[in-house]
Formats: C-alpha cells, structure tokens, sequence
C-alpha cells in the first residue's frame, strides 16, 4: 500500500490514468487531500463508490498517531509522532505574527554527530519518506483545524532531526509536494532547507530551480573548532564549504543563511567574529545567530548575553546583515531532537 501523501499531483494524475481514470480524478483526490483534509478516502464523495473501494486497495491515507505533545506557554507546540515500523520522529510548530512555521524532521536520529546536537547523539535509524515528512505537516495542520481559527501552515523549517542533504531525494520530493498550488500551497520562499555543510549537495541543489531559501549551519569561523564540534567539517572543510555557497549565490541566485550558535568559550570571542566577516566576504549571506539550548548531557554552554550583543555589535559594525534568532518554547524543549533523546533514554527528563 502506497500513502497518497507520497505523491505529486502530476504522478496522482498519472496514476489515476492508469487505472483508467481521467487525469482530472487525480486533482480531485489531490483537494481532498491537502484541501478538503479528509481523513479517510470514504470522505471522498465525489467519487463513485466503486471507485473509493479501489482506492482503498491501494492507497493509505493514514497519519501517524501522537506519541506525546508538549505545548508552550508562548504557543510552541512539540508533536512525537509514531511512524509504522515504531520509530519517532519529532516536529515543532512555532507561532510567528507572519504565519505559522513548522520544524520538519528529515531522518529519525543524524549520523552527522554534531557534537552541540541532541539529535547526533542518536545515530540515524533510516531516512524519513517524503509522505513521512508530509504527514508530519498535516498533524500540525490538523492540530490548527481543530483550534477553528482557520489557520494554516504557512512556513517550513527542514530543521528537525536528520540532515536534509543526506536524504536529498526524499527532501525534494516533499518540498515539491508542500509546494504544490492546488494542494497546500506553501511558497517556495517560504520554506528552508538547512543543512550542517554537504558542499557537493548544496551545488546540486542550487540546480533544481527551486525558490526555497537555503540555511548553512556554521557555528564555527575556523576549521579548528568545526572540525572538533562538526564531524562533517573533516570531508568539506569550509574553503571547500564556501566555494560551494559561491556556487550556489551564482546558480540560483538567492542569498544564504548562516546559523551560528554561539558556545561559550567556543566560538563566541570578538576574534572568532572577525574571522566570520573574513568568510562572509564575497557571498550573499545573511547571519542567524542562535541561543544554545543546553542539553545537559554534553559540556556545552550558552554564551553570555553579553558576549552574544558584542558578537552581534561586531559583525554589525563590519557591514555584516545579521540578527539574532528568537526563542520558542524554552520551556519545553523544543530544540531538534530533545523530546526523541528523551524518549530513547539518551538525555534526562
Ligand atoms: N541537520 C541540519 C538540520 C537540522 S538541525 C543542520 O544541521 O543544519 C537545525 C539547526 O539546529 C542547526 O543549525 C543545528 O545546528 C541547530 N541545533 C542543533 N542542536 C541545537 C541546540 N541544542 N540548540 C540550538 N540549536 C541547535
Ligand atoms: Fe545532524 Fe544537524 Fe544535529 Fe548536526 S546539527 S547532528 S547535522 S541534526
């Protein structure tokens, strides 16, 4: 059985032609799916009934159930989900006064090994489906249905656990799916894939054609220091890394994102501002400084308020477009992979 979040509507389209069916069938399962948001393809009633009994044989329309759900004082809301082999995957919803984002997980558990990341404590399990991604859209568009405010999911975050560019198929795909006009219509430019630096994936990816913004997770100015924290920096440095962000500023003509967390004692002196500038120099690139969020089990810390305004004044002060970035449900740890870590026993309640 094959989950209708799964397609595109061009492949629904085809699919319902070769099942003898005009392509328009497509779009109308397609609506009810991602507009009419039906839970069960009975629900379908502009279908025949004959043919909802052959949908039925091959296609799910299943979400996966709630293993728990924290929600914030400041409206955060954190979803465990439970996919069908019993793995979790977790997704946040943040309340913005533009929209309302939602942190995607991309792959149960990273095999990046970050080692700031709760989520690199688990080792990866499997790469995440693109219906897997979908659906954990649709819990979250489920949970605003159910508020009856009308709201919708307007924003996308490939945030969560996983690294979207070790999973690239699928992470199209599902960007494809999300972007769809006739079905939940997210724009492009309203959706982000951030990855911890696959240099060869980044120039791939400034290929597709695509208007989604792009986020590259530094958090480090010199290969010393990356190379201890991000793993990932002993196959792409940052010359290699950055040769890469050129790249893709020219092919797709979009500025960058750098996310920087800033570590106390790590990453966080005025020295390590400068030699972020000296990176910076020659790309499009905008700076997201970021708040640690401590995971107890591992020896970083955050930095100061007061070295984080004089990083920000620094980088400011040289031309730099930076911010920094603001919190979300603090008080139930929302940041990516602390609610699953907590489940496999891996970080303390
Ligand atoms: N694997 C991808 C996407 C998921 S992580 C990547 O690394 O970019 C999303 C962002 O959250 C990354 O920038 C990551 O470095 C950051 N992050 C991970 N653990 C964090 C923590 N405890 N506090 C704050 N940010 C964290
Ligand atoms: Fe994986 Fe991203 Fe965490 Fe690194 S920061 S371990 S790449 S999820």
């Amino acid at each position: 059985m094959k989950s209708l979040y799964d397609f595109t509507l061009k492949e629904l389209q085809d699919e319902m032609v070769s099942l003898n069916q005009k392509s328009f069938r497509g779009n109308q399962v397609f609506s009810w799916v991602y507009q009419k948001r039906v839970n069960s393809i009975d629900d379908m009633s502009d279908v025949s009934v004959s043919f909802r009994e052959v949908l039925k044989e091959k296609y799910t329309l299943s979400l996966p159930e709630i293993i728990r759900e924290q929600v914030s004082y400041d409206g955060t809301v954190k979803m465990l989900l439970e996919l069908e082999d019993k793995q979790s995957v977790e997704t946040v919803l943040m309340r913005y006064d533009y929209g309302n984002a939602i942190c995607v997980s991309s792959q149960v558990g990273c095999n990046m090994g970050c080692k700031f990341c709760a989520s690199g404590l688990l080792k990866k399990q499997r790469d995440l489906k693109a219906y897997e991604m979908v659906s954990q859209v649709m819990k979250m568009q489920e949970y605003l249905d159910k508020e009856g405010k009308g709201e919708r999911v307007s924003h996308i975050v490939i945030m969560g656990s996983g690294e979207p560019f070790d999973n690239y198929e699928n992470v199209m795909r599902f960007i494809r799916i999300c972007n769809d006009q006739k079905g939940l219509a997210i724009g492009a430019r309203h959706i982000t894939v951030s990855t911890s630096g696959l240099a060869n994936k980044i120039v791939d990816y400034s290929k597709e054609g695509l208007q989604v913004n792009l986020a590259i997770s530094l958090h480090a100015s010199n290969d010393e220091t990356r190379n201890k924290i991000m793993p990932i920096n002993k196959a792409y440095p940052l010359n290699k890394l950055f040769e890469a962000i050129r790249e893709y500023s020219k092919n797709a003509d979009r500025r960058v994102t750098i996310e920087y967390i800033l570590l106390k004692g790590i990453n966080d002196s005025l020295t390590n501002a400068d030699e972020l500038v000296e990176l910076l120099k020659g790309t499009f690139a905008y700076v997201n400084l970021i708040p640690y969020n401590e995971v107890k089990e591992n020896e970083f810390r955050r930095s100061e308020k007061k070295e984080v305004r004089a990083f920000y004044e620094r980088l400011k002060s040289k031309g730099v477009n930076v911010t920094i970035r603001k919190e979300f449900g603090t008080d139930i740890d929302a940041a990516c992979g602390q609610l699953r870590a907590k489940k496999e026993g891996v970080i303390s309640e």
